[in-house]
């Protein structure tokens, strides 16, 4: 099997691509242009005989043979999204357009990593796939779910239209080793400032909400959508749902100052996943609890950080 992963130098991709590689079968082929992720992750994969990376924008076309192709390219942070807009939705769109046509030309299976922000400030709670959002279409954060909910809408046309085999994963925070450390979203920045003893920056107010899955949790719930048999889209996500107050007082560091801060326009207030389809459909549901994945995540930032525990 080759296996195509864009944006597999980045977070969640690097991790995908771990995985994939334990298998002898596959053959695994990196597409990247590096705008957040890192060659530093994929190093140990690099000169690996069934392994090829590839230096890649998805906006421009890309012509290689492939029998699957996990299609996640896009930066996920708020920051690194609207840094520029513009490419955000090139990325989506344009890159997502050029994936389904390269496996419309070779007759690959296709997954999008979508994304829960697709149902927006949801007034449904929990989400379940059945919900259609509230999404604000001329919003700062529009180029990343507006976007998303595009290339979903071009994966269902490709389907309908061309028979391409498709699947959409719609994915919940998610947290673990490699994140960047700059990355700009709330367990990264907590830890971080917790190891470095800076207050956490808590946004206003405090009470929002978000379900956080740790990253082996994700790829696993990632490789059985795509080797199963439903379209999707499904959840994949970590019900257990925290507000941002929980997860600094109780989680990160009871003794550790807070600081709250402005929040950013058309921030969701609360967000937990219905992973029921996820469950029946895939048999997949999440093992690692937060307060299991968030030491994990702290040993990774301290080895980077050059930071030892003191105790
Ligand atoms: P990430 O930023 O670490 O990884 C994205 C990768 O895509 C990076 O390596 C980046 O360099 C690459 N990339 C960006 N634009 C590109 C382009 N035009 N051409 C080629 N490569 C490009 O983010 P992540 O957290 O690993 O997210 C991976 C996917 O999962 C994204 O599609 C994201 O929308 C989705 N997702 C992530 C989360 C989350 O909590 N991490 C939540 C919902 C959805
Ligand atoms: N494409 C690609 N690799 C391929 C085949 C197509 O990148 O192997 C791109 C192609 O450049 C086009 C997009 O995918 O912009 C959609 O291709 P499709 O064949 O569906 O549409 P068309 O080329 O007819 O517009
Ligand atoms: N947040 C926070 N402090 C930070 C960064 C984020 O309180 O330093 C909050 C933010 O307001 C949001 C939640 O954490 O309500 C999740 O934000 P993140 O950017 O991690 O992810 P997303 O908004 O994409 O779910």
């Amino acid at each position: 099997m080759r296996i195509l992963v864009t944006g597999g130098a980045g977070f969640i991709g690097s991790h995908l691509v771990d995985k994939l590689m334990e298998n002898e079968k596959n053959e695994v082929i990196v597409v990247d242009n590096y705008f957040t992720g890192s060659k530093d992750n994929l190093r140990k994969w690099i000169g690996h005989p069934r392994f090829e990376l590839i230096r890649h924008d998805v906006t421009e076309p890309l012509l290689i043979e492939v029998d699957q192709i996990y299609h996640l390219a896009c930066p996920a942070s708020p920051i690194f999204y609207k840094y520029n807009p513009v490419k955000t939705i090139k990325t989506n769109v344009i890159g997502t357009l050029n994936m389904l046509g390269l496996a419309k030309r070779v007759g690959a299976r296709i997954l999008l990593t979508s994304t829960s922000e697709v149902y927006g400030d949801p007034l449904v709670h929990p989400q379940d796939e059945s919900y259609w959002g509230n999404v604000n279409p001329i919003g700062v954060r529009s180029c990343y779910d507006e976007g998303k909910r595009v290339a979903e809408t071009l994966m269902f046309d490709y389907h309908r239209q061309h028979g391409i085999e498709i699947r959409i994963a719609r994915i919940f925070n998610t947290y673990g080793p490699r994140m960047n450390i700059d990355d700009g979203r709330v367990v990264s920045n907590f830890i971080a400032q917790a190891i470095r003893g800076e207050p956490l920056t808590v946004q206003a107010p405090g009470t929002q909400t978000r379900s956080f899955c740790y990253v082996s949790d994700m790829v696993d719930g990632l490789i059985r959508l795509m080797e199963g048999e439903n379209t999707g889209p499904i959840n994949i996500g970590n019900p257990g749902e925290f507000t941002m107050l929980e997860l600094a007082e109780n989680l990160i560091n009871p003794n550790v100052e807070i600081t709250m801060v402005e929040n950013t326009p058309d921030d969701p207030r609360q967000r937990k996943p219905d992973i029921t389809k996820a469950t029946e459909l895939l048999g997949w549901e999440p093992k690692i609890k937060l307060r299991d994945g968030l030491p994990l995540m702290e040993d990774d930032f301290r080895l980077r950080l050059a930071v030892p525990r003191k105790n």
